[in-house]
């Protein structure tokens, strides 16, 4: 299959081609050329088949003809080791929990596909790939944990400085390797247009391959449709009609839920939560999108005032306003409510969600209000412990902390402080 660049200025390109480029030249986000349904029969007795059987057939048409089959399934295999259970709140909510990987963000599946693709791409080459990435909390150690090790592949990544959680940045900056962190004096959208930027600079492009790892790469961004299939083969079996509420930041996720839907899942509705962080919402009330500076909060991973895939969400209904409001709604919710509805999740069964997840749950309630007969599943794209001091401070209660995190509690970090884009450009230069 081919992908174009969604600013029509580039040429048509194969998976790894999208992959190792990251952006196109034009700028624009690749985007896969077809999208047609799987059969009526998968959906039908998806519940018959293992979570790698139902990734393996809703991502082999992406990748067609550059990842042979058999590698393709070696790579599932490696990926989704871990499991994704849909977990019961009340008799029409449920949680999709998605933080059982190694770095409890539901972001290890996309990097961990991306690092096997690339790894597997780069093979013969004798050029190392810089992978560059942004990370406004937990792309960072899912990247960098996806990676380590993988050969031919060096990873630089930028996070904004006292803007991400203390186990997140133990998480991106303990690792070494082939792994750097770099602590930019700045905030998350300033890292971004700083990546954005590198991957238009003929200096360093001349010296180096350097591709991205954010969720604009379509090797991170196609894979997160496993999750909805996932959830959809849990879930069927309660006779009503299926929604998912999504905690939005860059919105990857939810537009890869919504291939997912194009790929035939019979789900009609999609919401796209996000904190106070409201671009989209504004969208979907005023249809101007106007980007704004990001503004900090408790469910900091989706700080983001211009959401990079949103335009392949409107893509996916060629910039049709009506039809996208048939399948889509958005809300946003401030840190105020996004605490008082983790306790409100607490009180009701003892369940303990992350505010990411806290987001998504509110964004389902407001939903429902008026689609009372929906069956609507939240992702839990955190694990709670990763923003323990305002869980606990919230619940007053203490939580306990997983092996995957005890194992990186008592190491050094390790990072390198920049403040510009030229400061950039020399370490990548020198290193
Ligand atoms: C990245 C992230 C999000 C947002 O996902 P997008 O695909 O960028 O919308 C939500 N929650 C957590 C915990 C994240 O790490």
């Amino acid at each position: 299959m081919k992908f174009y660049s969604l600013n029509h200025k580039a040429p048509d390109v194969t998976f790894d081609q999208a992959v190792v480029n990251g952006i196109a030249p034009d700028k624009g986000l690749y985007f896969p050329e077809d999208i047609s349904p799987l059969p009526t029969s998968f959906f039908e007795h998806i519940e018959d088949l293992s979570n790698e059987e139902i990734a393996f057939r809703s991502i082999q048409k992406f990748v067609e003809g550059v990842i042979p089959d058999d590698v393709l399934k070696t790579i599932l295999k490696e990926v989704l080791d871990f499991d994704f259970p849909v977990v019961k709140i009340t008799e029409n909510i449920a949680t999709l929990e998605l933080f059982h990987g190694p770095t409890m963000a539901f972001k290890d599946v996309g990097a961990r596909f991306m690092a096997q693709c690339l790894g597997y791409f780069s093979r013969s080459s004798k050029e190392e790939v810089t992978v560059l990435v942004a990370t406004s909390g937990d792309t960072g150690g899912a990247v960098a944990n996806g990676f380590l090790g993988v050969e031919g592949v060096k990873v630089v990544i930028l996070y904004p400085s006292g803007k991400v959680s203390d186990i997140q940045e133990r998480q991106l900056t303990t690792l070494g390797q082939n792994i750097t962190a770099l602590q930019v004096d700045g905030t998350f959208d300033d890292c971004q247009a700083m990546v954005k930027t590198a991957f238009l600079d003929q200096d360093l492009l001349s010296e180096m391959k350097l591709t991205s790892a954010n969720s604009i790469n379509v090797a991170r961004w196609l894979p997160q449709l496993f999750y909805f299939l996932f959830a959809y083969k849990q879930a069927k079996s309660v006779g009503k009609e299926i929604i998912f509420s999504v905690p939005s930041g860059n919105f990857g996720n939810i537009c890869a839920g919504m291939v997912a839907q194009r790929l035939g899942m019979p789900v009609k509705h999609f919401i796209a939560a996000t904190n106070v962080n409201d671009t989209v919402p504004e969208f979907m009330l005023t249809k101007e999108y106007k980007p704004k500076p990001s503004t900090a909060t408790i469910s900091n991973a989706m700080d983001v005032g211009d959401p990079s895939n949103f335009i392949r969400i409107r893509q996916l209904f060629q910039d049709n306003f009506e039809a996208l409001q048939k399948n889509f709604s958005s809300y946003s919710f401030d840190d105020h409510q996004t605490k008082k509805a983790l306790k409100e999740i607490y009180d009701i069964n003892g369940y303990i969600s992350d505010p990411h997840g806290a987001v998504g749950y509110l964004g389902l309630k407001k939903y429902q209000t008026n689609h009372p007969d929906t069956y609507g599943i939240f992702l839990e794209t955190a694990h709670p412990v990763k923003f323990m001091d305002v869980v606990e401070e919230t619940l007053s209660e203490k939580l306990e902390i997983p092996a995957q995190i005890q194992k990186v509690m008592h190491k050094d970090k390790k990072y390198i402080n920049i403040a510009t884009y030229t400061d950039l450009k020399s370490f990548l230069l020198e290193d």
